[in-house]
């Protein structure tokens, strides 16, 4: 395993917020990728999402 491929994997290990889209749609704050709401990982990418803390909105 490369360093950088082990700094990612302990990155998702880390709850980041998901990013507010519209409705109820949220993207993954990794990969961009629409997630499911209150999901606890993202399917594409295993991000670790923290649903708590609120999404980010971003335009
Ligand atoms: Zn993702």
């Amino acid at each position: 395993m490369k360093m950088w491929e082990l700094t990612d994997a302990i990155n998702r290990q880390k709850a980041k917020n998901p990013v507010y889209l519209k409705g109820l749609i949220y993207t993954c704050p990794e990969c961009r990728r629409v997630v499911v709401y209150e999901k606890g990982y993202c399917p594409h990418c295993g991000q670790k999402l923290d649903w708590k803390g609120g999404a980010k909105h971003e335009v």
